[in-house]
């Protein structure tokens, strides 16, 4: 455990701004309880014992006006969040209220809060390690039930323990390895060196699996970005508007990077799915929509990780659908969902001539008929979509680890790659030493991800990535 000692007291809002029924005011250090105190009336609040609640009034000490009436949690070191003395007053949740606290409790001597600085202290006095601080984030930002599910699990230390036992395996090996050095000139091999591979499999097996998952995560966390291409009144504003009515838990309309698109987040079972229309051709005269449109499209699609392309049943033939989408996917991996629109009005002909598999995207596949003015056929695109998630492999596994986070996967990516390291040196024979120093670095990578191996730099860009407050 870190032993830091802080002499400064912070303070935040830790509540969202803006005027609600209650707001949270934070203090955290040794002056946390004294300062707190002094304004507070109606019990000595200094002789109060930890973890007990206290109704009072917040006075300004100078003019002695009444600020509001309020409740303090009061938690004493080390039994708190920050294992430091900390306060939390709920008052009332007006921004004037807030400001007025804030501003007389910083008379008294607290310090404003940094980003992240309440969690970073947590972190810095044992509370938790690197991997556990940063699922604080996420937990806040969590808006699906998987999101959820993985952040809670990795604050619970899920990750954690499983990146402890890890490494605790490695450290033994390096060890028995070290032990060698020491008794290098005698010669002696302590380390079985067909152990050694049984245990370097095992151990990029488990480091390989976690990288995997990180395309999972990547997904919980960031949505897949799918975008609706088509032809000009194919009907894609009405899909997509369809969708969004149909999806009771939209969590937001994020307005477009540009101001032809417009992104719309629908959450199926757990997984987001971001929408990118590209609506805003429609707009063009027509001759450009040849030039610009396309090109935007083209770009777009580039970006995206799924392609849904829509087309009118009535108006297109099998044949001018594969090409259309071959022309928008060239030279792209990319999976697409055809899907045929208008089915209320298609003739039985035209439907059957869709009733057979389309190649796309050297796969065959059989599209997806709806009508989406009648809202007809959604669960079957709604199915298709999950479809293509479990198709690229990325299910969720109720029990496994899922890696969300960027810092993570690369300290992953590095470990991998010395265990390689030591794998081949392994298999070429090379001498312990080299097999030790590579053994090192794949250890103090995984170290990277919980903290028990940091820098001042690297805590400085996790924690400003928080909000005041956390
Ligand atoms: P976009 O240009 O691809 O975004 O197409 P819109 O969503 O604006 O739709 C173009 C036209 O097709 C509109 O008049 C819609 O009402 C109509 N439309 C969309 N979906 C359907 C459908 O399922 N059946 C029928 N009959 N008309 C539809």
């Amino acid at each position: 455990m870190v032993q830091t000692i802080f002499s400064d007291t912070i303070v935040a809002l830790s509540t969202p701004p803006g005027a609600g029924a209650l707001a949270v005011i934070r203090l955290s250090g040794p002056d946390a309880v004294a300062i707190t105190a002094g304004i507070f009336s109606k019990k000595k609040l200094a002789e109060q014992p930890g973890h007990t609640l206290h109704y009072g009034t917040l006075r300004d000490p100078n003019s002695e006006a009444i600020l509001d009436e309020v409740v303090v949690a009061l938690y004493r070191a080390p039994r708190s969040f920050t294992r430091e003395d900390v306060v939390e007053i709920s008052c009332h949740g007006s921004d004037y209220v807030v400001r007025q606290v804030l501003a007389v409790l910083l008379r008294q001597g607290a310090r404003l809060a940094e980003a992240g600085e309440f969690t970073k202290r947590a972190f810095l006095h044992g509370a938790m390690d690197l991997a556990q601080a940063e699922a604080v984030a996420d937990l806040i930002a969590a808006d699906s039930a998987l999101s959820h599910r993985v952040a809670l699990n990795q604050l619970r230390g899920g990750f954690s323990q499983e990146l402890r036992e890890l490494r605790a395996r490695l450290v033994q090996f390096a060890s028995l390895l070290e032990l060698e050095l020491d008794f290098g000139e005698e010669d002696v091999e302590f380390a079985d060196r067909s152990g050694l591979a049984r245990l370097l499999d095992e151990v990029r097996g488990v480091v390989a699996d976690l990288l995997r998952s990180f395309e999972l995560g990547n997904v919980i966390k960031n949505g897949i970005t799918t975008v609706i291409a088509g032809r000009p009144n194919a009907g894609k504003s009405t899909l997509l508007n369809a969708l969004l009515r149909e999806e009771r838990a939209i969590v937001s309309a994020i307005p477009g990077t540009t101001r032809d698109f417009i992104e719309d987040e629908v959450s199926l079972d757990g997984i987001r799915f971001r929408f990118v229309d590209t609506a805003g051709l429609r707009d063009n005269p027509a001759d450009e929509v040849e030039a610009i449109g396309v090109q935007r499209t083209r770009q777009r699609v580039q970006q995206a990780a799924l392609l849904l392309y829509l087309f009118d049943l009535a108006e297109m033939s099998p044949a001018e659908v594969q090409a259309e989408v071959a022309e928008l996917t060239a030279g792209l991996q990319l999976p697409v969902l055809a899907v045929g629109n208008k089915r209320d009005r298609a003739s039985a002909s035209q439907l059957a001539a869709f009733g057979q598999p389309l190649a796309l995207s050297g796969t065959l596949q059989l599209p997806v008929l709806l009508s989406a003015a009648r809202k007809e056929g959604l669960e079957e695109l709604q199915a298709a979509l999950l479809g293509q998630v479990r198709g690229a492999g990325l299910e969720a596994n109720a029990s496994a680890t899922i890696v969300t986070n960027v810092r993570h996967a690369r300290a992953l990516e590095a470990a991998a790659g010395y265990l390689a390291a030591v794998q081949q040196g392994l298999d070429l024979g090379l001498g312990t030493e080299l097999l030790a120093a590579d053994l090192r670095h794949a250890l103090a990578a995984l170290g990277e991800i919980t903290g028990e191996i940091s820098t001042d730099d690297l805590l400085t860009s996790i924690f400003t990535q928080f909000c005041i407050g956390k």
